[in-house]
């Protein structure tokens, strides 16, 4: 790691701007103050760099790989009572049980053969996450995403078929458009299906988020820096 990319004294000072940013949207658009949870993305930094956002106070991350998290959460949460860990990341039925044994939360559930496996798990006894269907609002081939139009079907399959607790919708919006359209179809398709928890909204466009109804906003770049551009997506 180069000593001059990010210095981690910085990590800090940019959570308390972001915290103070989230709360003046909050104010600006009849949110209840602290209504909107941030979720520090740390992918692809490492546990020094992730300290700093620890022992300034934050508790919940999102990482988007298994494995990588594996590497550096448990000795965090050791060291940090409280920790909310967030899988922002597509999930493999095949680490669905180590996911189980990491994360509170499962942001990325996308399809029937990951409820099912979901639902395996924890009727063998897992800790049950909580769980957030991811909705693929742009429609794009290469995102991961139940496509809007099976949103609701999608939904009900998940609870009816496999006993799961559906408790948010989460989406990544195209990056090429205004991401203002997808925030509100999200929330439409939430209301809908009576579901009361958002995940939406990154370092770009949280502000858009809050305004149509974001409970979560998943921010990693304008806290942590600027990741590998080959890294950037994925
Ligand atoms: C990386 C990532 C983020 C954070 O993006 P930033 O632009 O760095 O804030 C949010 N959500 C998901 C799903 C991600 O993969």
């Amino acid at each position: 790691m180069s000593g001059d990319m990010n210095p981690v004294g910085d990590v800090a000072e940019n959570l308390a701007v972001i915290l103070e940013s989230i709360a003046r949207s909050e104010r600006d658009y009849g949110r209840k103050p602290g209504s909107v949870i941030l979720v520090a993305v740390s992918k692809t930094k490492s546990a020094e760099e992730i300290t700093p956002a620890l022992i300034a106070g934050q508790r919940v991350f999102g990482e988007n790989r298994v494995q990588e998290s594996q590497g550096k959460w448990p000795g965090l949460k050791a060291r940090f009572p409280g920790v909310e860990l967030h899988l922002i990341g597509p999930l493999q039925t095949n680490k669905v049980k180590d996911a189980l044994a990491l994360f509170d939360v499962i942001e990325t559930l996308d399809r029937e053969s990951l409820a099912a496996a979901l639902a395996k798990e924890i009727s063998a006894g897992a800790r049950a996450p909580r769980l957030y269907v991811q909705v693929n609002t742009g429609a794009e081939p290469q995102k991961a995403g139940i496509l809007p139009e099976e949103a609701d079907a999608f939904i009900t399959r998940c609870r009816i078929t496999h006993g799961l607790a559906i408790e948010g919708l989460m989406c990544i919006p195209p990056a090429d458009e205004p991401p203002s359209a997808h925030f509100a179809l999200l929330g439409k398709i939430a209301r809908r299906n009576g579901i009361a928890v958002l995940s939406m909204g990154m370092s770009a466009d949280f502000d858009a988020a809050i305004q149509l109804g974001a409970t979560h906003v998943r921010i990693g770049s304008a806290i942590f820096g600027a990741r590998p551009p080959h890294r950037a997506n994925g």
